[in-house]
This record gives structure tokens, sequence and C-alpha cells, in this order.
């Protein structure tokens, strides 16, 4: 099983940063993990998110937001939302279903002729 991360929605904020007070070195990440299987993605159910300055290099969290960074935040958070992956079945689980289905069919034949 291996693991992979997508990014979903990036964006770089106008709003003044807690630490530096900078305008343009804010940028926010949404991230969603998945898991990988021989027969499935499965995507985590929760989406990670990361503010991060390019000023100050330092992560901002969210005691440190401002009314107007969680607005943003919240407005950028919808369109991650709409970018969300979600479960996707691969050809290895068709072909195993397929397979099943040809089994049980030589099963239930042979029990009929015999
Ligand atoms: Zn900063």
């Amino acid at each position: 099983m291996s693991n992979k991360t997508h990014t979903l929605h990036a964006a770089r904020l106008k709003n003044n940063c807690p630490t530096c007070f900078g305008t343009d070195g804010l940028e926010i990440t949404f991230t969603q993990e998945e898991n990988e299987t021989p027969f499935f993605r499965k995507p985590a159910t929760q989406i990670d998110e990361k503010l991060y300055c390019h000023t100050c290099h330092s992560i901002i969290y969210p005691v440190n937001w401002t009314e107007d960074i969680e607005r943003v935040f919240d407005y950028n958070k919808k369109i991650a939302e709409t970018n969300k992956q979600y479960l996707k079945v691969k050809p290895l689980f068709y072909i195993s279903v397929v397979v099943a289905i040809v089994l049980v069919a030589a099963v239930v034949y042979i029990l009929i002729s015999s």
C-alpha cells in the first residue's frame, strides 16, 4: 500500500501576514492523502490545510489567523472541496469481479449438469 498527497487547491492571499505583516507572502494550500491498494485508490475523507508565509518562511497556525484570513480561507476551502478526490476503483477490481462471476457460473454449470 502506498501513500500519495494530492494538492487540491492552492492560492496566494493578499492578506497581511500576522507574523511579518507582509501582504504578498501568504499562500494557502489544501491537500488530501490517498492510500493506494491493487484494487482501489482510496482518498482520506479529511482535507489538510496549511497557511504558509513565503516572506518570513513560517507556517501560520489558525490561532494567529485574523478574521480576514478566516474569510478568505472559507472561500478557498469551498473551491478545494469541489476538487476533492473520491474512491477510485482500478481495472484489477473489475477483472476480479468478472473472474468471480465466471467461477460462480462454472460451479453452477457443473452442479446442474452432474
Ligand atoms: Zn510572514
